[in-house]
């Protein structure tokens, strides 16, 4: 550890805040230790102590310290502007316009300062002019205003700058609004989120429908918390899901492609995708998906198996990557156009060919796909047809193929998920397995056809739609 005072004692020290709204939990109250919290966190922390302000642990790094897990990252709070951040760390640089903060990084880990945010953003307030605010509540940027509300009341900008209450008030559920700092080991809880902790709920502070109008994504972060933590979501947070749900259709592309990124890939993926299945979700972020999932629902297991996958590669720590997902995820949409182009005279392999391309057209007014990601997923797409029926004479040119692996572990996603792949998947396994001799002999054997197993896995259990009365 580095300048750190004193040892981590459990002797409780005096609370260094006093007159906020904060329940206090003194060091032998609660299990936090700062043996369990990055070094560079640690750091910054001090850093910024040192300087004579306020700076705290927030949000999920506390929470899931709390919970028993390893926290992903850590965030810091603070009462120095993003300037301030800046000029004590060389390795500090300033991001974000809708919410600017401070990067401090450190090789590869980041720590994200945040300075506190106030509460003008408003629904029905005017924006605010920087030069009618007090000094402590200003933006920094001079030329547009610090905060601002779309029509639905969107939240467009937030950098308006206030206490620690205010700050604990704009966050999005309780159990992400516990603050700590070394500079007294307390835990300061500001909307009863050791309660809810305890009772694992996830719970808006507030009013959840304004909250959600706000900023929609947070439906997106209730459902993912709920299947991180295993955690139930509290009856009003849950109910105002339903009339809240259509503004996620406002919300940026980009940004909800990030967010789909986040729900899939924390490695409990099969739990998140069966909430935001539930809560008809999924139909406004994949509404081509989701369709053709409705006329044919074996096409989700293609979708579950292939996050079974991802989630197990992520407990054991292999690599993943999303674009993979993503190729699960619209696969319905493409085999949705690939029929209806072969119905409209297409050959198979142009029909499949063209339908990639609509699929992930249509998919950008939804949440986008970066171009790095839709080459992927297209050449995953268009190699499902020679792997299923292999020339013998092409087998390197396909097996040397930069996408053999995705395509080779698509099928066999898709063959786990039933899908008519005559039993190729099994088929490829065997032969990259086999030695040159083996090979050959099962070149030989292949007749257009072969190899046709029984390839439908039992079925999963899954939860009801709401309102899917069928
Ligand atoms: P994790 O990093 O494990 O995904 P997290 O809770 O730390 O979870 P971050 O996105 O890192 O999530 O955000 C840090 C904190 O910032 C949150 O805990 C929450 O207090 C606040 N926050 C983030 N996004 C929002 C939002 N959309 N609305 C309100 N508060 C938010
Ligand atoms: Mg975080």
């Amino acid at each position: 550890m580095t300048s750190a005072p004193s040892s981590d004692s459990p002797t409780n020290r005096a609370p260094v805040l006093t007159g906020t709204r904060a329940r206090v939990i003194p060091r032998d109250e609660h299990p936090i230790s700062r043996s369990n919290i990055s070094d560079n966190a640690m750091k910054v922390l001090y850093r910024l102590i040192g300087a004579g302000h306020q700076a705290f642990l927030v949000g999920g790094g506390i929470r899931d310290l709390l919970v028993g897990l390893e926290p992903k990252d850590f965030d810091i709070a603070t009462d120095a502007s993003p300037e301030e951040v800046r000029d004590l760390f060389r390795n500090a640089r300033l991001i974000g316009r809708r919410f600017r903060l401070a990067h401090v990084r450190f090789g590869r880990e980041i720590i994200e300062v945040a300075t506190f945010r106030g509460s003008a953003a408003e629904e029905g307030a005017p924006a605010i002019e920087r030069e009618d605010l007090p000094s402590r509540r200003r933006s920094s940027r001079d030329n547009e205003p610090a905060a601002a509300l779309s029509g639905s009341g969107m939240i467009l900008r937030d950098n308006v700058y206030g206490t620690i209450d205010d700050d604990a008030a704009r966050r999005d559920f309780t159990i992400n609004a516990l603050y700590y700092t070394p500079a007294d080991f307390c835990v300061y809880d500001f909307a009863g989120g050791i309660g809810d902790i305890k009772a694992r709920l996830i719970r808006l502070i507030g009013d959840p429908v304004q909250r959600y109008r706000e900023d929609p994504v947070r439906i997106l972060r209730a459902l993912r918390f709920a299947a991180k933590l295993d955690f139930d979501i509290e009856a009003a947070t849950s109910d105002a899901i339903d009339d809240t749900a259509e503004l996620l259709l406002d919300v940026p592309p980009a940004r909800l492609f990030d967010e789909v990124v986040k729900l899939l890939l924390h490695g409990r993926g099969v739990e998140t995708f069966e909430l935001l299945w539930e809560y008809e979700i999924f139909d406004l972020l994949f509404p081509e998906s989701a369709r053709r999932i409705e006329a044919d629902p074996e096409l989700l297991k293609v979708i579950d198996t292939a996050l079974a996958n991802t989630d197990r590669r992520i407990a054991a720590e292999q690599p993943v990557t999303p674009a993979f997902l993503y190729a699960a995820l619209l696969w319905p949409a493409v085999e949705a156009h690939r029929e209806r182009l072969e119905a409209e005279g297409e050959t198979p392999r142009d029909a499949l060919y063209l339908a990639g391309g609509e699929a992930i057209a249509r998919q950008q007014a939804h949440t986008s796909v970066p171009k790095r990601f839709a080459t992927f997923m297209r050449e995953t797409w268009e190699l499902q047809p020679r792997l299923e029926s292999p020339n013998p004479r092409q087998i390197d040119r396909v097996t040397s193929h930069p996408r053999f692996r995705a395509a080779y572990d698509f099928l066999v996603v898709r063959e786990r998920a039933g899908q008519a792949t005559h039993g190729m998947g099994d088929w490829w396994t065997r032969f990259q397995e086999a030695d040159a001799d083996a090979q050959r002999t099962m070149l030989d054997n292949l007749r257009p056809g072969a190899g046709r197993g029984q390839d439908a896995p039992p079925k999963r259990r899954r939860r009801r739609r709401k309102s899917a009365a069928s």
